[in-house]
């Protein structure tokens, strides 16, 4: 009856398979055991029946139940129905061991008894050859366990080279040393092939790994790739390109073609015909390539990124991207670049390079830039806050697309500034009227958030001319919206070329201005303040010139603003301190000195500390110290200012208001602040000879002096505008010209001795010092 381990080869594999997964390396073994089950227990008896020889009996029996045995486990193993476990493996590895080497060990006990029992020929030819082939079979099935083939080389043909060594026939004996040489060599091709055996497992195992990486990296990228033959066949697809194209699994075959996978894209949706052409001949181009295809997918827009790359044996790789968000970012970073983000309108940037091409673009045509600042937009923000603040910024922006015609082109430089290009005008007049109706729009009542609204708008205009560029004619219209707000809000005004003569002087004015403390080219002079009941000098205000080397004697009233501008008043305003200080210290006692503190320097921190400083080198007393400020001051930060006043007051020096009547004139200010004298500005005595004028100068006059206050009358040139001043007896000191124009140290002292050291008659009209101060 015929023995089988196996049903079929298939059968012998995966048991194979199995005992390799679990650790084993006997497998070859199995699978030859298959194929010689059932010779194995025939080869004893045959022998033993040919020469009739009794030892050759038990050894036929042992070979039977040892092959009997070894096909029975071979059977169970083939049985199995789970796989093995590493443990179960080294169990049936050490079984099958022991069954080949005791099998091996039966054969060379055959061949010993066959040998040395018997002169038999034929006997001799079977047991030796049986033995040498099945030895020759097993050490090529046991190539993975070199150790049990070389353990049955020895057991079964150790003993068959003895006992051909022992039976001393020479040719017996010769065959048994090339025996010897064999097994060598059979041992040599055992190792031999064990290790490329050894080298094609590990290879098969590295490469069944890298395929699995390669498969988790294809799935797990973001792109989608497929890889198409030189034939046009689809090689490699992975699961992204799937679902990016919304393809079903059954379209994913390898095989499929490129116009097959593509037209089932433009199916599915996710290309468009259009570019399902473009993509399909870069694919046939083969060669490197990048195409962004625009799709609606879903209803929404959708880019897609195509790269084509040739492959080394031909063949196309396409890796598709969805650049949609980044495009999307592109294109609003793009915008926030060139556009406002609150209005909509084009930024500073992209309004020069638009006017720049129009400029350069020698159209022969003339263009207007209207520079637009917003008035009082400030005062929305601060009172509203900014949310309103944003509103109205955008209801300008709406108002002014709304004026602007097809070719005009508005932009928002940031904060409450406009500007619009009017592009190809007739005349000056055209951008008048587009101003003018800028101005009336943009100052008509807004409605933001349930407020009403109301603002008003300057504009400078600068028409091209040839040779001017885009930054030029900017600073022109600027310089056209500064003299536009200086003339008074509300209004719009041309450029000229004197305004930027004018910006120019004040440039050179500013750098001189520098120089000037270092080269200490100021100077005080002084005017005096006439006391009308005693006719002398009570006060000398202290007045800044500037003696430049070119320019001579320059006004305060030039210097002051830019010193307030440049910052450069502190330290000015330091020194004038000083300086005053000093001279008044070389005064009569009874002589004060006035100093003019402008808002700026007034409202600085270390004021009080400058002011403290300058009676402290000078050694004058605090109450021949008068400071002048304007109502100006008084409006700025005013629990500050009264705490500041009342300080300085308490110190002893006295707090003189300048100008009083120029500004806001309110009467409040007088008896919401310590103040110890009033100084009428000279514009009161403008039609002074008419009722009203005087009623107003007389009343103010009374006020303060009911208030406790001295009353100063500036600007007296006549001694007409002296009498009518002087008659009610409300204004205790006068200053003018009709007394002494403002006069450098030297010559105040020479009045001042003229004042003091001579004593004048106290007629009402000071003439004493008049007649000094004009000599
Ligand atoms: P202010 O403080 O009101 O000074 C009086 C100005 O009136 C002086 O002009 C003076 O020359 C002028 N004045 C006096 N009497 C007459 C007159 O009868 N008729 C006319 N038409 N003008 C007369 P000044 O020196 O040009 O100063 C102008 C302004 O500059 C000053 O007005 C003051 O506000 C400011 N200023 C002058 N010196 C200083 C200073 O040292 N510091 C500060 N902060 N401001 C100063
Ligand atoms: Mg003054
Ligand atoms: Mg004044």
């Amino acid at each position: 009856m015929p023995f089988r381990i196996c049903e079929s080869e298939q059968q012998c594999a995966s048991v194979a398979d199995d005992l390799r997964r679990a650790g084993g390396f006997a497998v070859p073994e199995f699978r030859a055991g298959v194929r010689h089950g059932r010779q194995r227990r025939d080869r004893g008896r045959l022998t033993a029946t040919k020469i009739g020889q009794f030892w050759l009996w038990p050894c036929a029996l042992l070979l039977i139940l040892l092959g009997t045995w070894r096909a029975v486990q071979m059977r169970q193993y083939e049985r199995r129905t789970s796989v093995l476990t590493p443990a179960e493996a080294v169990i049936w590895e050490r079984r099958y061991k022991w069954g080949a080497v005791l099998y091996a060990a039966a054969l060379g006990l055959w061949c010993t008894v066959a040998l040395l029992g018997t002169d038999d020929l034929v006997a001799h030819l079977l047991c030796t050859t049986v033995t040498i082939g099945y030895i020759a079979a097993s050490v090529g099935r046991n190539y993975g366990r070199p150790r049990i083939a070389q353990l049955q080389l020895l057991f079964a043909c150790g003993p068959m080279a003895v006992a051909m060594i022992l039976r001393g026939d020479p040719y017996y004996v010769g065959l048994a040393l090339l025996q010897v040489l064999f097994f060598i060599g059979l041992k040599h091709i055992n190792i031999a092939l064990e290790q490329t055996y050894v080298k094609a497992m590990f290879a098969h195992e590295r490469e069944a790994a890298l395929a699995n990486q390669f498969d988790a990296a294809l799935n797990n990228m973001p792109y989608g790739l497929c890889m198409f033959t030189p034939e046009g066949r689809l090689a490699v697809i992975n699961s992204r390109f799937g679902q990016m194209m919304k393809l079903r699994e059954a379209r994913l075959r390898s095989g499929t073609t490129i116009h097959e996978i593509i037209s089932a894209c433009v199916a599915a949706g996710s290309v468009q015909d259009v570019n399902a052409e473009s993509v399909i001949r870069e694919i046939e181009r083969r060669q490197d390539a990048e195409i962004t295809t625009l799709d609606t997918c879903d209803g929404n827009e959708r880019a897609l990124q195509w790269t084509f790359q040739p492959m080394a044996g031909g063949g196309t790789v396409v890796l598709v991207e969805d650049v949609t968000e980044q495009r999307n970012a592109e294109a609003r970073i793009i915008h926030l670049a060139r556009f406002d983000a609150l209005t909509g309108l084009p930024n500073r940037q992209t309004f020069r390079d638009e006017i720049d091409r129009e400029l350069t673009s020698e159209s022969g045509q003339v263009s207007a830039l209207l520079f637009i600042d917003l008035d009082q937009f400030k005062q929305v923000n601060d009172t509203l806050g900014h949310p309103c603040g944003d509103r109205l910024l955008c209801e300008v922006a709406d108002r002014l697309r709304g004026l602007l015609g097809e070719n005009d082109f508005v932009a928002r430089f940031g904060g409450d500034e406009f500007v619009v290009f009017q592009r190809n005008i007739a005349s000056r007049e055209d951008s008048a009227e587009l101003a003018r109706r800028i101005v009336e729009r943009l100052s008509e009542r807004y409605q933001i958030n349930r407020h009403l609204v109301e603002i008003g708008a300057s504009i400078g205009i600068a028409v091209t001319e040839p040779g001017v560029d885009a930054d030029h004619l900017l600073k022109n219209a600027d310089m056209a919206l500064y003299q536009s707000k200086t003339d008074g809000r509300g209004q719009f005004c041309f450029f000229q070329h004197e305004m930027a003569e004018a910006i120019e002087r004040r440039r050179t004015l500013e750098i001189d201005l520098r120089q000037a403390l270092v080269n200490e080219e100021f100077e005080l002079f002084f005017q005096p303040l006439v006391n009308l009941k005693s006719g002398r000098i009570s006060t000398c205000e202290a007045l800044l010139r500037w003696r430049h080397p070119v320019r001579g004697l320059v006004s305060p009233a030039d210097v002051i603003p830019v010193a307030e501008e440049m910052g450069l008043i502190v330290d000015l305003g330091r020194w004038i301190l000083r300086e005053a200080c000093i001279e008044c210290a070389k005064w009569p006692k009874q002589v004060r000195v006035a100093v003019n503190l402008s808002p700026l320097q007034f409202h600085q921190a270390a004021v009080l500390d400058d002011i403290r400083f300058a009676l402290q080198v000078s050694g004058l007393e605090p109450n021949r110290l008068e400071v002048e400020i304007t109502e100006s001051s008084l409006m700025r930060n005013t629990e500050w200012t009264r705490r500041a006043l009342g300080e300085l007051q308490e110190e002893g020096i006295r707090i003189a208001l300048d100008d009083f009547g120029t500004g806001y004139s309110s009467l409040s200010y007088l008896h919401s602040f310590p103040l110890d004298k009033v100084k009428i500005d000279r514009s009161f005595l403008e039609g002074i000879r008419e009722d009203k004028p005087l009623m107003l100068l007389r009343g103010v006059a009374r006020l303060s002096a009911d208030l406790g206050m001295s009353v100063v009358v500036e600007g007296i040139e006549t001694n007409e505008q002296l009498e009518i001043v002087a008659a009610d007896g409300t204004v205790t000191e006068a200053q003018g010209y009709l007394f002494s124009r403002p006069v450098a140290a030297g010559q105040i002292r020479q009045l001042l001795a003229a004042s003091h050291g001579q004593r004048a008659a106290p007629d009402a009209s000071g003439r004493a010092v008049r007649s000094a101060g004009q000599h």
